[in-house]
């Protein structure tokens, strides 16, 4: 019996996503670059080996797919996947559908598109968000592609995605790029969850003086209130943790260097491309180039530890809610800048993403899954052409609720010393979007001034220039 769909690429991910496949009765094909993980694999699949068919060479692998064949590709993301679509294609047919599930970056995956339109073949470029974890057991799965490619493999995708209130998260968001895109937007929006998450720690840490056991306290609360999400979750759990080897608490053995494999650094690229503000993902993504700068950091310690800071508010109950509430409101100016770029990439690309569908699939499955994303669902399904997601009703009333206390807690730590650049570049850019008259007519003043470049007037003459006279250059 032939296999509905085939996977290349045996790693960590790809071999969970290959059991997650066979566990909901799909037959599989699988194949992997190095034979013996193969051979690994189908050895560990247990009872799963029914629907799996293990092969050693690709013509093997794609003679053992029924057509047209849907072929997962879940290898190293970049020229490997060029490599593998080379490799396959003299043993492909008409209709055949090659998926890339890595974390491709979405320009690849359009021009990968691109390469193959007018060949017979046709790619979808597809986001797998959930880890280790969630790919075993359900995932977020972000498509991009042709609509008739993906109702070929709907089936299958829906089958083995997380469901949030019995529905998949799993859509098909717009054509060639734009699951890859959502995907990238995801981990940028994930960074900077994790780091302001990271600067409240470090505030209870380091402004309060509290231990890591009552640390994971104050995140436990929380993730029964409006915090309620997998990250404050596992923050809680990963602060309680003891370390085997000297009893510690987990977190006090590991060395404060944040690792990074590009996508949140790509959302940040894509947003600076696209003209959106998107401050909170990128200071999120500087917060982990710095934090790898560990020598600088250790060197310039003695230089300037001068003054004698304190943090201000006294610990207890208060300090908390306001902690809780800050976190809110800057977490809603992560949410919103990630948002504004994809609206701006949607309308660029010409895909038209679904908003209340991209926060109903990240609802369950992915790790910044949390049930903030229901108030953004609900928030984009009302009011559809919303220029950003901070001036629904919805969305305003809960900035304005949470601002004060994101006000006090960034002026509390930056007046200690910490620093909170996510939780500081929320707050600037809510007073920054808020202010009808800015500071940038100075700036085009001074552009004049030097270049020439000339002005609108507030009046609405028809004067562009000012009286700069000789010294200008
Ligand atoms: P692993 O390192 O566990 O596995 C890598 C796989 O890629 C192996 O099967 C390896 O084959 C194959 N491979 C590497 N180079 C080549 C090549 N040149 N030609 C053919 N095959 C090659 O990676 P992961 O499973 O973690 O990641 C796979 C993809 O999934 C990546 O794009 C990653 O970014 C993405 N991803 C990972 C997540 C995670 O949490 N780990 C989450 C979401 C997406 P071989 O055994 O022969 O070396």
């Amino acid at each position: 019996e032939k296999a509905e769909i085939g996977l290349i690429g045996l790693g960590v991910m790809g071999s969970n996503l290959a059991l997650n496949i066979a566990e909901k009765g799909n037959r599989i094909a699988v194949y992997n670059r190095t034979v013996d993980k193969t051979r690994a694999f189908y050895a560990g699949a247990g009872e799963l080996q029914k629907n799996i068919v293990p092969t050693e060479t690709l013509s093997e692998f794609v003679a053992a797919i029924r057509p047209p064949r849907p072929l997962i590709i879940m290898i190293k993301a970049g020229e490997p996947v060029d490599q593998e679509i080379e490799k396959l294609r003299p043993y492909l047919g008409k209709g055949d559908i090659i998926i890339d599930a890595g974390n491709a970056n979405f320009h690849d995956t359009r021009r990968r598109f691109q390469e193959l339109e007018g060949t017979g073949l046709t790619f979808i470029g597809m986001g797998v968000s959930g880890g280790e974890e969630g790919a075993r057991h359900g995932p977020s799965i972000m498509v991009g592609g042709t609509e008739d490619s993906y109702a070929r493999v709907e089936k299958v995708l829906t089958s083995i995605s997380a469901k949030y209130e019995d529905d998949p998260c799993c859509a098909w968001l717009g054509p060639d790029g734009a699951g890859h895109f959502v995907k990238t937007i995801h981990n940028g929006i994930e960074y900077a969850d994790m780091q302001m998450i990271a600067e409240i720690y470090g505030i209870l840490r380091d402004g309060v003086g509290l231990n890591a056991a009552e640390i994971a306290q104050v995140f436990s609360e929380w993730n029964d209130g409006r915090l309620n999400s997998f990250l404050i979750e596992i923050t809680a759990k990963v602060l309680t943790a003891a370390d085997p080897e000297t009893g510690k608490a987990m977190p006090d053995v590991i060395v404060d260097a944040a690792g990074q494999k590009g996508t949140g650094r790509w959302s940040a690229i894509e947003a600076q491309q696209l003209a959106v503000p998107a401050t909170v993902i990128e200071a999120a993504v500087a917060a982990r180039c710095l934090s790898s700068m560990r020598d600088e950091r250790k060197n310039a310690e003695p230089m300037f530890n001068k003054e004698e800071l304190e943090f201000g508010i006294a610990p207890g109950p208060w300090l908390n809610r306001d902690l809780e509430l800050a976190l809110f409101a800057a977490k809603i100016a992560a949410y919103a800048q990630g948002f504004d770029v994809m609206a701006s990439a949607s309308q660029e690309y010409d895909w038209k993403l679904p908003m209340p569908e991209i926060a109903r699939i990240w609802r369950a499955g992915c790790i910044i899954r949390s049930q903030f994303l229901d108030e953004i669902t609900k928030a984009f399904s009302d009011t559809p052409d919303v220029a950003n997601l901070i001036v629904t009703p919805a969305f305003a009333a809960m900035v304005n609720e949470c601002l004060p206390s994101l006000r006090r807690i960034v002026a509390a730590a930056t007046s200690a010393g910490l620093p909170v650049p996510g939780l500081a570049s929320a707050l600037t850019y809510f007073d920054a979007y808020r202010q009808s008259r800015g500071t940038a007519n100075l700036i085009q003043a001074q552009r004049d001034f030097f270049g020439a470049h000339g002005f609108d007037r507030l009046d609405g003459l028809d004067i562009h220039h000012g009286p700069w006279g000789s010294g200008a250059a």
